[in-house]
């Protein structure tokens, strides 16, 4: 399949199976390099054990890169390190730093839970996780203490002198990868839901067909001025613009011929207003323009409006269509309220239709 022809959430699992295959892969390298380890100083029981770990690591991660068993990667991942690094401990000694490795699951163990996405409980189960492994590593500690190694050597090579110090990398490397990878994760999740926070909130302020501002949208800046203007002298004026005999258009030339008018008519609207002006679309083929100015300028705009309206071109395909606009003036001053505002502009409105439509009423 084609990359491109993903959809975003084909290619979020992906991306997530990925992980999680690559995890379980390196895991299984890690034991590999354990494995030669073991057979290379002949701890064969030790040796074994890699092979299944090996073995568990690659299915597992073989099995995520399908898309299946996340959380039986973790489980098997959360028991066979712990696992690991106690038996290591036992036969080899405290020395070696296999214990460490208790520390190291603690952010793997997190990371892990928290980005799958059915995982029940994926604060308290790596929580409690991580009690039971610092738990481990000092009953571990107080046991090394007391019991010499299974397989207690008196002359250590230097070779397994400096295994000691890979462990306690391998530690700190954990500790750090996984780290950065959840710090990572989560800035990338923070920054990709931001984005789509700004796409979903465009989605609900402005109307699809027309591009303006939707009747939500409008109500809240209303709501707005009405704050910023309630005790003030100025007050600011609406205009209600409602298309002449738009259902004719409808019936006549299609429905498309309608919504092309609809957003003619919103372009020829918003190129005659100021930069901060408002305008949105109230309702089927009615505008409402809201503008902080006084009721004589908006009655010069409306005006404006109507005749660029009434002379504008509005070519449907091959055919030419004149189309009128009827707008009711309305201004706020304190002590109203927008309702009445609003009712106001409609009421003028419904004046110029009776009138003979095609006119400005204030
Ligand atoms: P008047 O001059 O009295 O305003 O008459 P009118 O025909 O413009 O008014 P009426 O309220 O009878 O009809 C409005 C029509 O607008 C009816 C409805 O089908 C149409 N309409 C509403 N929204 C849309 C839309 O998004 N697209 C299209 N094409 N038509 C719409
Ligand atoms: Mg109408
Ligand atoms: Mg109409």
């Amino acid at each position: 399949m084609n990359k491109d022809s993903f959809t975003e959430l084909e290619h979020d699992l992906f991306k997530r199976n990925g992980k999680y295959a690559v995890m379980g892969t390196s895991f299984a390298l890690v034991h590999l390099f354990y494995l030669i380890f073991f057979v290379k100083i002949n701890y064969l029981p030790m040796a074994f054990y890699n092979v299944i770990s090996v073995v568990g690591y690659m299915f597992f991660g073989m099995s995520c890169a399908q898309g299946v068993r996340f959380k039986q990667l973790y489980f098997f991942c959360m028991i066979e390190v712990p696992l690991h690094s106690v038996l290591c401990t036992l036969l080899l000694g405290w020395d070696y730093k296999f214990m460490l490795f208790m520390f190291g699951m603690i952010p793997i163990s997190f990371y892990i839970a928290l980005f799958i996405e059915d995982f029940k409980h994926p604060i308290l189960i790596p929580a409690i996780s991580s009690i039971f492994l610092t738990i481990l590593y000092f009953v571990v500690r107080v046991a090394g203490e007391n019991v010499p190694p299974i397989m207690h050597k008196t002359v250590i090579s230097k070779y397994e002198y400096y295994f000691t110090y890979l462990n306690t990398f391998f530690a700190f490397f954990m500790i750090l990868s996984f780290s950065l990878l959840f710090s990572f994760e989560f800035n990338y999740i923070q920054k990709k839901y931001a984005t789509e926070n700004i796409t979903l909130d465009t989605y609900a302020s402005y109307d699809t067909l027309t591009g303006l501002l939707n009747r939500r949208s409008i109500d809240s800046h209303l709501d707005q001025l009405y704050k910023e203007h309630y005790h003030d002298e100025e007050g600011f004026s609406v205009i209600m613009c409602d298309i002449d005999h738009f259902k004719s258009v409808n019936d006549t030339y299609g429905h498309d011929a309608g919504d092309y008018i609809l957003k003619e008519v919103a372009s020829v609207v918003s190129s005659e207003v100021r930069d901060n002006d408002i305008v949105g679309r109230w309702g089927g083929e009615e505008f409402l323009i809201i503008l902080n100015k006084d009721k004589q300028t908006a009655t010069k705009l409306a005006e404006r409006i109507r005749a660029q309206i009434e002379t504008h071109e509005f070519n449907y395909k091959t055919t030419s269509l004149h189309i009128t606009l009827t707008l009711g003036v309305s201004s706020f001053h304190n002590g109203a309220d927008i309702g009445s505002l609003i009712r106001s502009a409609d009421k003028k409105l419904y004046r110029g239709k009776e009138n003979g439509r095609n006119q400005v009423v204030s």
